[in-house]
């Protein structure tokens, strides 16, 4: 049975500036495209509050039934230090800083984001891809638009004719903008750039001799425009029209824009039937960066060590943290408000942690129905997380309640609000339970002593074959064993 059919999810469609009634293209399927890291530096909160926006929206229609294909690009070239096509490539910048080759920039911050979003415990998508092998895509595109004839070359490099493109199309729709402002408040061109207007953008740029990071193209040696690969990875994995496109606020102009323009002026379609945009992360009230330095590592919060910290905090508290605000509502980091997140996250957890002990009676003093029903209605809302963290609290007064003998609960309600209670707290905002992973710690711990303490045994005895099989099997599954001079102990890794 699919849950979608009887939930009627109302999304924030940016580019109309309204809430719409969500409806994909095919029943049943939803194709989701949002745009991935940089990966020239490790990612920040802000970076997580962004993606963790769209796994609790990914995780939300999985859980109503939705096959998804969400594809998340890993941005790996094309990228300039200035968004205004100006500047170095930012990762080959990072490896000529760092002496290393470009793709060991990408593979180290690529294996960086996967571990950080693997301890917030994110999904992943079902589909990766990354802008330096998608090349001849970008290239076929590039061809294209040139054809269509809203793009020109000049000196090996191929530019967008916004102000052709413009008098067919509409240039700034989704970022509000129209294309005499845009003229009005660009800077003129410095007579450096080959461009014709400075509205236009670059869909292709011939590389500098020392730029490393080149292909070859029918134009020149060089690399594609930082928009296009987001254009030519959502076409061929989700098709010319898709359900839904999203990133942070800050990419809806020029990014978001320039996608639009290049899907249009290739297929004459509005390439996208909702956009989402997920507000900004901030700290002392200014955007965390990578760039201002105004930030804090997803590995500091863990750890504390950074002074913005009280203490440090684990990632599902952070996750609650980040779930109690809307995905479309700034939400400003301090350590006085993590803390005050933490206390609730607490209290959710010890409820939680309690349904499995309530006794069941004969009736029932809480509508168990109508409080699930709130609370699809707060996800149905455009994602409401926050009002949903509210109704799941009223579920927790509930428990408490019945946990005092102050009120109860039939055996089939106290089932359906376990199920319910797991969905919306696991399956949907995706935490964990601390107190359940740390249980699991502790039986690792004793598992592992036990196996120390029969390799001992083995060992006194001779049994040096056997010894050694614990200690390798252990270490094949990443139990690492150390004998010291106060006996064995392990890591994991
Ligand atoms: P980048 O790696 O810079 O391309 O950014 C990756 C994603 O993080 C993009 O969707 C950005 O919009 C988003 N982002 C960057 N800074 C913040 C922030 N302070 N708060 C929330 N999202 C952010
Ligand atoms: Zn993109």
């Amino acid at each position: 049975m699919s849950l979608y059919k009887d939930q009627e999810l109302k999304i924030y469609n940016s580019i109309t500036g309204k809430k719409e009634v969500f409806k994909p293209i095919n029943e049943g399927h939803i194709g989701m495209y949002v745009c991935g890291p940089t990966v020239y530096s490790n990612v920040h909160l802000g970076n997580v509050r962004t993606f963790m926006s769209f796994d609790m929206i990914f995780r939300y229609f999985k859980h109503l039934g939705y096959k998804v294909r969400y594809v998340r690009n890993i941005t790996d070239a094309g990228h300039l230090e200035n968004d205004a096509d100006e500047g170095e490539d930012r990762i080959a910048k990072k490896a000529r800083l760092e002496q290393i080759e470009p793709m060991e920039v990408v593979q180290m911050y690529t294996v960086d984001f996967h571990n950080i979003l693997n301890k917030f415990n994110f999904l992943p998508p079902s589909i990766e891809p990354t802008a330096t092998g998608h090349i001849i895509e970008q290239i076929e595109i590039i061809k294209e638009i040139l054809e269509k004839g809203f793009a020109y070359e000049v000196n090996g490099s191929v530019y967008f004719d916004v102000l052709k493109f413009n008098k067919t199309n509409h240039y700034g729709k989704l970022s509000g903008r129209n294309v005499e402002d845009l003229i009005h408040n660009t800077r003129a061109l410095d007579g450096q750039s080959d461009k014709k207007n400075p509205q236009d953008f670059a869909l292709w740029k011939k590389a500098e001799p020392q730029h490393i990071m080149r292909w070859p193209s029918p134009w020149s040696d060089g690399f594609p425009g930082w928009h296009l690969e987001c254009t030519a990875m959502s076409t061929k994995y989700l098709g010319e029209q898709f359900d839904i496109h999203g990133g942070g606020m800050d990419l809806k102009f020029p990014h978001h824009e320039c996608e639009i323009a290049q899907a249009e002026a290739c297929n004459n379609v509005s390439p996208v039937n909702y956009w989402m945009h997920a507000n900004m992360l901030t700290l002392n009230g200014q955007k965390m960066a990578k760039s201002t330095g105004n930030n804090i590592l997803p590995g500091e919060i863990f750890t504390g060590e950074n002074d913005k910290l009280s203490k440090p905090f684990s990632p599902s508290v952070t996750r609650f943290f980040m779930m109690q605000a809307h995905y479309r509502s700034i939400l400003d980091f301090s350590s006085d408000a993590i803390e005050a997140s933490e206390k609730g996250y607490n209290k959710l957890m010890e409820a939680i942690n309690s349904l499995s002990k309530l006794d069941a009676s004969n009736s029932s003093d809480f509508d168990v129905k109508a409080w699930s029903q709130k609370c699809y209605d707060a996800l149905n809302d455009d994602f409401n997380t926050p009002i949903l963290i509210a109704e799941l609290f009223s579920a927790v007064k509930f428990i408490n309640q019945v946990k005092d003998g102050k009120a109860s609960v039939t055996k089939n309600d106290l089932e359906f609000l376990t199920d319910k209670m797991n969905a919306f707290v696991f399956d949907i905002l995706g935490l964990t339970n601390d107190a359940v992973s740390s249980d699991n710690t502790n039986t690792l711990s004793d598992t592992v002593e036990v196996l120390i303490k029969l390799r001992a045994e083995a060992r006194a005895n001779k049994d040096f074959a056997l010894s050694d099989k614990i200690r390798d099997e252990l270490l094949a599954v990443g139990i690492q064993l150390k004998d010291g001079k106060d006996g064995t102990t392990f890591t994991t890794n």
